[in-house]
């Protein structure tokens, strides 16, 4: 895929990302004035968690763009090695190589375990 391109779809990603993001802030308002408590909670943790993820991906589309212009696109974050084609079009905004992303997250699930207990 050419530069111009993977910029090009990682601006249009970014761009729905807030506009989402956006759009869910006027939801969680809304959703103050309604009765069910716990109900409202579970959505909004619900909510919550949605919008994390979502500012998590404008974060690492951000991250991509930065690499794009320092020529460092494609290239692990951790051990420094290529990113394989398939997985960069899988997810265009990918920080590390398939390796060493289960790794974080196997790092990060334990990280939640921990906080949870
Ligand atoms: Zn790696």
């Amino acid at each position: 895929m050419h530069e111009e391109a993977i910029i090009t779809s990682l601006r249009k990603r970014r761009n729905e990302l807030s506009r989402t993001l956006g759009l869910r802030d006027v939801k969680v308002e809304r959703q103050a004035d309604e009765v069910d408590a716990i109900e409202r909670a579970n959505e909004l943790d619900l909510t919550v968690s949605h919008m994390n993820r979502e500012s998590e991906t404008i974060r690492l589309i951000d991250l991509a763009l930065q690499r794009l212009e320092n020529n460092e696109y494609g290239i692990c974050d951790e051990c420094e090695q290529q990113i394989s084609p398939a997985r960069l079009k899988a997810v265009p905004w990918a920080q590390y190589c398939i390796r060493c992303q289960e790794e974080e997250d196997r790092r990060s699930t334990t990280r939640g375990m921990q906080e949870a207990a």
